[in-house]
């Protein structure tokens, strides 16, 4: 293992060395295992291109770290919700190509333009851009999105046509150049749902409308994750690889080894206290767990501020190599775990205390604890915890 950490200055969006941080919260990743990752889903696809989603700060893994990371593993495409986000990718140094898709009438098409950064187009925003890009004398590159099924963002197959000829009156006046056609998955983590076969099918005729009207696309995609570890006729020219970046499973019923991802964060604390209760003992707000004998409590100094859901309580906390579900409600800044009896508190004070991640649980433990998804678990991890970064192995990284 590699011992030093290093560590994201958010001020100035560079990695600084840290040699031996004190540490009470933090989120460790490891830019090895987004790398394996990357390579896994490469090999998997090859040859089509891999787009490494990272925004929501990469699902909470740090976006330019995770974005670098992946750069060097072999993605190619840099994608984000929002331009706002790839804007700060670019200027913290990331030059590689990038797509954002989510705009408002306050996105900053203009600067988008002028940084190179690729941008989908649903509807409306077709005009939009266009206006940017005669106010920068610049062509927009653009991605026409069409909704093959999900309602929610894209082009009806009803709508394609007419956004296809306002798209070409713009192309021939040298305000844009249609280089992609893209559009995303509805239900492809459940491989037995009839409605992604209907989405590809779709997807297929938008292809051919769009080939029809005589743009030379250089890209087209619509495998998300689950679409890439399910679907190969999926795949396309490129594939958009989120979750999996992140080497979580989007399956329910298969975990991410069975495709040789590695979950790339550690989320852990220290043992804030230990002590002696008696019997019928409640613990945290609303007393709703109440203990069945003499007991000792541990109190963990992490709670739904740092990103822990409030519902989920049972979520498991591993101390010493043994987990232990979080007892009572988990509060703004801490929760509790009940030891038993038989301990000696100086064994667990100042402990390692690992939420989820090596040696501990997984974050699918929590998400079913919280009646959510992994994806939503990492994503809401909250800026109160640092993340530290970390190459290959963590053991009690940075001490
Ligand atoms: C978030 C997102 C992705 C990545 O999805 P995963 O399931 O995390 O791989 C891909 N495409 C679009 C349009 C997205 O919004």
């Amino acid at each position: 293992m590699n011992s030093e950490a290093l560590e994201q200055s958010t001020e100035t969006a560079q990695l600084t060395v840290t040699t031996s941080p004190k540490w009470e919260r933090r989120a460790v990743i490891d830019l090895s295992a987004i790398r394996n990752n990357v390579k896994q889903v490469a090999d998997l696809v090859a040859p089509s291109a891999v787009m490494a989603v990272v925004k929501a700060d990469g699902y909470g893994h740090g976006a330019l770290q995770v974005a670098n990371a992946a750069l060097q593993a072999g993605a190619t495409w840099i994608g984000c919700a929002h331009v706002t986000e790839a804007l700060a990718l670019r200027k913290a140094g990331i030059d590689s190509a990038m797509l954002a898709w989510l705009h408002t009438e306050d996105t900053p098409f203009d600067e988008a333009i002028l940084a190179g950064i690729d941008l989908g187009v649903s509807g409306w925003d077709l005009d939009a851009i266009a206006q940017a890009a005669q106010r920068v004398e610049t062509p927009a590159r653009i991605h026409i999105k069409v909704d093959t099924g999900l309602g929610r963002n894209g082009s009806t197959m009803a709508d394609l046509p007419g956004q296809l000829q306002r798209a070409n009156e713009y192309q021939e006046a040298g305000l844009l150049r249609v280089v992609g056609i893209f559009s995303h998955l509805a239900v492809a983590d459940e491989p037995e749902r009839p409605e992604t076969d209907e989405q590809l099918a779709v997807f297929e005729q938008a292809i051919e409308l769009i080939e029809a009207a005589g743009f030379d696309l250089e890209v087209r995609h619509i495998a998300n994750t689950p679409g890439i570890l399910s679907r190969p006729d999926s795949h396309h020219d490129m594939v958009r690889l989120g979750l999996g970046l992140y080497g979580l499973s989007p399956f329910e019923d298969e975990a991410p080894d069975k495709f040789a991802l590695r979950p790339a964060m550690k989320l852990i604390t220290r043992v804030a206290n230990v002590k002696k209760v008696p019997a019928g003992q409640g613990v945290s707000y609303g007393l709703n767990y109440r203990t069945s004998e003499e007991t000792y409590l541990g109190l963990i100094p992490m709670g739904y501020a740092d990103g822990l859901p409030r519902v989920a309580t049972g979520g498991p906390v591993t101390v010493n190599g043994k987990t232990y579900p979080v007892r009572g409600r988990i509060a703004m800044d801490q929760c509790v775990i009940d030891l038993g009896p038989e301990v000696n508190p100086e064994d667990f004070i100042g402990k390692e205390a690992i939420i989820f991640g090596e040696g501990g649980q997984s974050v699918n433990t929590w998400a079913h604890a919280a009646g959510t998804i992994n994806y939503e678990v990492v994503t809401r991890i909250s800026p109160r915890v640092p993340r530290f970064y970390v190459e290959g192995s963590w053991g009690e990284a940075g001490e």
